[in-house]
């Protein structure tokens, strides 16, 4: 029976959010009420969508919506098991096998998630012997894989090769494996990685080279085969990761290589070997988005152009939009540099009640003194959408001295 003189032992937890507070960085979770959209309702209200990941609108797509119900039809709503005891549709394997033709690879392997890929994949091949030589921006997915392999982690600095080769250099004559790791496109400040120095350093210290396309699947290269196509560095990068959640619009993530590469991780991969696979739905729906990719080429197109009129305004409206104490993006991510985690949190409440959604990023999801409004454009905001939610981040960054 339970006594009154209990303590609740994870009260410390209530002490850590009540120093968030204090700090003015404590959230409240947005909720959305109808479809992730260009402009949709969050806790009721109205608001220009700057903040998702939706980068084509696939998650609305007619093809994907028809792809989902009709597997959900034919197969219902759950596939039962993990992959490896019962959980391996039909409908799994052609995804696998779409992808790898998408990306000119032999073999693909379809996980939970970009994260469980990312994790799953990094753990399973490295041990406690190995070395990871990882870009300091890497995403978290990529840190906890590194950590649950045990290997000795060697960062460089952001997009640094010189740096990189030094870490190299450093553990050549060690007899552990060596991996060298770097986001295609990173995450919070929407810069490309530098895959071309990378790869060179990797092939001269015989590193695996792997590079995690979640930001970079649907947008960059050919029909948004990723940055490896964009740069054309087929065939020199052994690990390409990509996600299914962001541009693809669904959910999942992926990983490409070859075939016994891949055959391995379906024997050593944790996140595959112990967690329920995709419902068919899921797997249908990624199925039909790779088709709009290649049959649709005009999102991408307007993606980009959208993406260039958004960095444009932006600028004019006088904003630090990176470049000066932060990488500069060359893509669709473009962060508004308000520095102070506070204000910013403060900025962004104050364009949600204008109509406009701009999520606040702040430590320790980027670094102390770097916060910002991160938006992200896609192709169906229209606009009067754009120019809209400008006159918004114009009028409240003039309110609140953002804007000088
Ligand atoms: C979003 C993201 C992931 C995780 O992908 P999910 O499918 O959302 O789990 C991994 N890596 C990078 C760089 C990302 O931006």
């Amino acid at each position: 029976m339970p006594t009154a003189t209990r303590t609740n032992p994870l009260s410390f937890l209530t002490d850590q959010l009540n120093e968030l507070k204090a700090k003015g960085t404590h959230f409240k979770l947005r909720v959305l009420e109808d479809e992730q959209a260009p402009e949709c309702t969050f806790d009721g209200k109205r608001v220009i969508n700057l903040a998702s990941n939706n980068y084509l609108g696939l998650t609305t797509h007619p093809k994907l919506r028809e792809a989902a119900l009709e597997a959900t039809r034919k197969y219902g709503v759950g596939s039962g098991a993990v992959r490896t005891i019962a959980g391996t549709m039909k409908i799994h394997m052609e995804l696998e096998e779409k992808i790898a033709r998408f990306k000119n690879v032999e073999a693909c392997v379809v996980f939970q998630s970009g994260f469980t890929a990312n994790a799953g994949t990094v753990s399973a091949i490295l041990g406690k012997d190995d070395f990871v030589i990882s870009d300091e921006l890497n995403h978290a997915s990529i840190i906890d894989g590194c950590r649950l392999s045990r290997a000795k982690i060697l960062v460089f600095r952001h997009k640094d090769v010189a740096h990189a080769e030094e870490q190299l250099a450093s553990i050549k004559d060690q007899p552990g494996r060596k991996l060298l790791i770097t986001d295609g496109v990173f995450s919070m400040d929407g810069d490309i990685g530098a895959l071309p120095g990378l790869c060179d350093a990797a092939e001269k210290y015989g590193a695996i080279m792997m590079v995690d396309d979640a930001h970079s699947s649907g947008v960059l290269g050919r029909n948004g085969r990723g940055t490896i196509d964009h740069f054309g560095l087929h065939g020199r990068v052994d690990i390409q990761v990509g996600t299914l959640s962001k541009a693809i619009g669904a959910l999942g993530g992926y990983v490409c290589g070859t075939r016994d590469f891949i055959d391995y991780l379906y024997h050593r991969a944790r996140p595959f070997l112990f967690s329920t696979s995709h419902p068919p739905s899921v797997a249908a729906t990624c199925i039909a988005a790779f088709d709009v990719l290649e049959n649709e080429p005009q999102l991408m197109e307007q993606l980009w152009a959208n993406t260039r009129f958004w960095k444009k305004e932006l600028g004019l409206l006088g904003f630090n939009i990176g470049g000066k104490t932060t990488p500069a993006s060359e893509t669709p991510i473009t962060p508004i540099i308000i520095g102070d985690g506070r204000l910013t949190m403060d900025f962004s409440r104050e364009l949600f009640k204008e109509g406009v959604l701009g999520t606040g990023i702040a430590f320790p999801t980027v670094p102390e003194g770097k916060a910002r409004i991160r938006t992200i454009m896609t192709a169906t905001h229209t606009q009067d959408e754009l120019t809209r939610a400008l006159d918004v981040l114009h009028r409240v960054g003039k309110r609140m001295g953002i804007l000088s």
